[in-house]
């Protein structure tokens, strides 16, 4: 067994870097551990012009350190006023290169309002993104259905993949598809089945790949969308990043939230994981003896999927002992706590591996 490991920088396929001081104080952190990522678009208001993503690419890159190399992929927002117009402006990238569109179910997560009550009444739009190759990431889960009946939170992403997820597939056959934050044992089952590297692929967190629905418990670090599940879920999300399939990548759905949100009641949906993410995924190959099996899932698999390079700079991880003990504060004196922290996290969370300096 190894105590070092060096793989190609990794590449995010799903963060939120929000804006203003917030985005001052996590795009640094995200920039020094991933060479690249595709940025999330709800913020408030939400990104769903080619304008606004230029303006919100402009910002991040304004927030990153001298000498850092760090490119921030945009993606826009599937709300009602996104037209077709806006997908092939995207993808001719004059204004701003669109990498992808990512749909929330309306009422799903934070900023999320803005969302189709179901993607398949968004035609127009997928199909010209069918037409162009334009990526659509799907939060999978079914909030309210078709009687108007709202779905128990648990069993949302199930209701999506057994009652959209098909129909989306047969209707456009060549749209490129990814299944975000996979949280379940039947989306991770459906993956393994259906999943193709160029076409329909998933993306995985740390935090779902951890824990438990029991670990959650009055534990507001965790509290995110989709929920945390059972110990037999996560099992089989852990199980299918060790097959080492080249279309499941890592997107840490980092979500960062001021602590007065977070420790409100209830507290936001949303888990601040950038500063222990890539450590974490490597804790849990580690743990599966699928170390092999990192650097597809963390560096390459993502890329490749949006088309894009894979990184030619390598991190080094090494097997060592830690703790997250202080959060991350925004220059305007707000504090973020990020999942693992001691006081705030589960209690005294060790983390095994360490990026080397
Ligand atoms: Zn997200």
């Amino acid at each position: 067994m190894s105590d070092t490991i060096t793989i190609k920088k990794p590449f995010d396929s799903h963060v939120h870097l929000r804006r203003g001081a917030m985005l001052r104080a996590v795009t640094p952190i995200t920039a020094e551990k991933f060479c690249s990522a595709i940025v999330m678009p709800n913020t408030d208001p939400p990104i769903e012009t080619c304008e606004q993503a230029a303006e919100y690419k402009k910002e991040i890159l304004g927030a990153l350190p001298r000498g850092v190399s760090f490119e921030p992929l945009m993606t826009l927002y599937l709300t009602k006023n996104l037209t077709p117009v806006d997908i092939e402006k995207g993808a001719a990238g004059d204004v701003c290169e669109i990498h992808a569109v990512k749909s929330y179910p309306y009422g799903a997560t934070t900023n999320s309002q803005w969302g189709y009550r179901s993607i398949l009444e968004a035609k127009d739009v997928l199909k010209k993104m069918e037409e162009v190759g334009m990526p659509l990431l799907l939060h999978g889960e079914v909030h309210v259905d078709e009687n108007e009946h709202e779905v128990d939170a648990y069993e949302g992403e199930k209701r999506f993949i057994e009652d959209v997820l098909p129909r989306l597939l047969e209707q456009y056959p060549n749209l490129k598809i990814s299944l975000e934050h996979l949280s379940t044992k039947i989306a991770a089952e459906f993956l393994e089945k259906n999943g193709k590297a160029d076409k329909l692929v998933a993306t995985v967190t740390p935090h779902h790949l951890l824990y438990a629905r029991e670990d959650v418990e009055s534990k507001p670090l965790l509290r995110c969308k989709p929920l945390i599940k059972s110990a037999a879920d996560r099992d089989k999300v852990r199980e299918l990043v060790a097959e080492g399939l080249p279309f499941i990548s890592a997107g840490t759905d980092s979500a960062p939230h001021p602590e007065s949100k977070k420790f409100a009641s209830p507290a936001a949906f949303g888990v601040f994981n950038s500063p222990v993410a890539v450590e974490l995924y490597t804790q849990v190959f580690d743990e599966m003896n699928a170390l092999d099996k990192l650097e597809g899932f963390l560096s390459v698999n993502g890329p490749r999927f949006f088309g894009v390079e894979v990184s030619t700079e390598t991190i080094t991880l090494v097997k060592k002992d830690w703790q997250v003990t202080e959060p991350v504060t925004t220059d305007e004196g707000i504090n973020i706590w990020p999942i693992g922290d001691v006081k705030h996290g589960l209690g005294n969370e060790t983390v095994h591996w360490q990026i080397k300096q």
